[in-house]
């Protein structure tokens, strides 16, 4: 149900303050679990009013985690015929650097008979979990902002912008790098810039894809193309911010130019080019994922680099093993905000983010500083290294791709 202004007050069990793809998934669960849950974002306004007004030009690579996890909470049905599988994902270096390390393709079939993950638009996204939230019992959608957040010893209450006062047991923060939820719970986060702007956009092309994504390593950043259904592939440009304001100004036909130089005739000529969005590119992580009735979903946790898929895949997981939490004490009548609950979803997820936030970071800055020989060299060493090594190539894509047992349930093959 969508309310709005002048609504009535309410206690539930959960409120996702954030209706985001991580906040929209995580409202979907829990409410699915039982638990009386509210979600509240002005965003809503927009999803209910104008739906197709909602535009980003990112798309996201969601790996088979969270394409389970959609699958089973009926979501993955409509997003799939506007998805591409990810077959391969081909690493290049041009940076030009010595020593030059080798190309390298990771391949699924490496590892069993399903893709990597797939790739989809982000407006499908969250198109789709919308109407999925819509039909959920448990769940009340709210299309307004969280203009004060009180975190109590037995409750979170919220005042809306409305007026209105919700409170919930458990408080899950998916409202964004900037979470004003985080803010009240009092944690703390350690935030960094890296002088580098990311374009998104899509494109059709003449040759085809191959279900193959490759990152093109560039000194400025990585450029890597991303299949779409048909002819068509997704953009994630990293570059200097000021480059990526000129790029964002050039027409499409001198935008395509510099993408077919960059992509060294992979794809053949670019027939079309959507909409671009440039985001700035950035380092965000929580000293704490979880406190005072608060546990931090999506962003608010922890922002990366577009590099290597993390980021709404750690969003995912952050919404899949919460909503497992608050299930769990639920069924035995327990408190879904209890400080028990608290500390083991910040354990747990402390163990996922942490390393893979250093990891992405380290891979981030390495094409950045690699001028500097021993960085270059480390590089060339570990990605020679992947290439001679089946092995060592196998362990790092299933570490990539987290293995089953360290995955939520929900998440888990079957
Ligand atoms: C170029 C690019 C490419 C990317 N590619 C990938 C990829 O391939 N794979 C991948 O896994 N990740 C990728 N990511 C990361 C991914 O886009 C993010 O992790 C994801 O979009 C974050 O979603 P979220 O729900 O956490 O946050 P958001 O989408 O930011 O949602 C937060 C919501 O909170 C709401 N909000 C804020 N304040 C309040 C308030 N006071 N009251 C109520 N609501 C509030 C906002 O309106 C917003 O809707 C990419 C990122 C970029 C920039």
């Amino acid at each position: 149900m969508v309310m709005g202004q002048g609504a009535p007050s309410g206690n539930f069990d959960a409120v996702v303050l954030g209706g985001g793809p991580a906040g929209l998934a995580a409202s979907i669960l829990m409410s699915g679990a039982g638990l009386k849950t509210a979600c509240a974002d002005p965003l809503f306004r927009q999803l209910r009013d104008r739906p197709d007004s909602f535009r980003d030009a990112r798309t996201i690579a969601l790996l088979q985690g969270a394409i389970r996890m959609l699958e089973r909470i009926d979501v993955w049905p409509h997003m799939q015929a506007r998805s591409a599988p990810l077959w391969v994902m081909r690493v290049e270096d041009h940076t030009e650097r010595w020593p030059g390390a080798p190309a390298m393709d990771f391949r699924a079939d490496e590892l069993g008979d399903e893709p990597f993950g797939y790739n989809i638009p982000m407006p499908v996204i969250v198109g789709a979990l919308w109407n999925r939230a819509l039909a959920c019992d448990n769940l009340e959608l709210i299309d307004d902002a969280a203009a004060e957040i009180n975190i109590g010893a037995d409750a979170a209450r919220l005042t809306l912008d409305s007026g209105r006062i919700i409170s919930g047991r458990l408080l899950a923060a998916a409202d964004g790098r900037n979470s004003p939820a985080r803010k009240a719970a009092g944690i703390k986060v350690n935030r960094w810039a890296y002088d580098q702007t990311a374009i998104a956009l899509t494109f059709t092309h003449e040759l085809p894809h191959d279900d193959t994504s490759v990152e093109f390593h560039r000194p400025p950043g990585p450029f890597t193309i991303i299949p779409l259904p048909g002819d068509n592939s997704a953009l994630v440009w990293v570059e200097r911010p000021e480059e990526a304001r000129r790029l964002m100004a050039l027409d499409d036909e001198a935008l395509a130019a510099i993408m077919q130089e960059h992509m060294h005739g992979r794809l053949g000529r670019i027939t079309h080019i959507g909409p671009r969005n440039a985001f700035p590119v950035a380092g965000l992580t929580a000293r704490d994922y979880a406190a005072r009735r608060t546990a931090l979903v999506g962003e608010s946790a922890h922002v990366l680099p577009p590099i290597g898929a993390q980021g709404l895949n750690l969003g995912m997981r952050d919404a899949a093993l919460l909503s497992e939490l608050a299930a769990e004490a639920h069924r035995w009548d327990g408190d879904p905000g209890g400080s028990e609950l608290i500390a083991e979803y910040d354990r747990r997820r402390r163990r996922d983010i942490f390393p893979r936030t250093a990891a992405v970071d380290f891979l981030n800055r390495s094409l950045l500083f690699g001028g500097f020989p021993p960085l270059q060299g480390l590089r060339a060493l570990g990605l020679t290294a992947l290439k001679s090594l089946p092995a060592l190539r196998r362990g790092l894509m299933s570490q990539g791709l987290v293995p089953d047992e360290d995955l939520p349930a929900i998440m888990r093959r079957a």
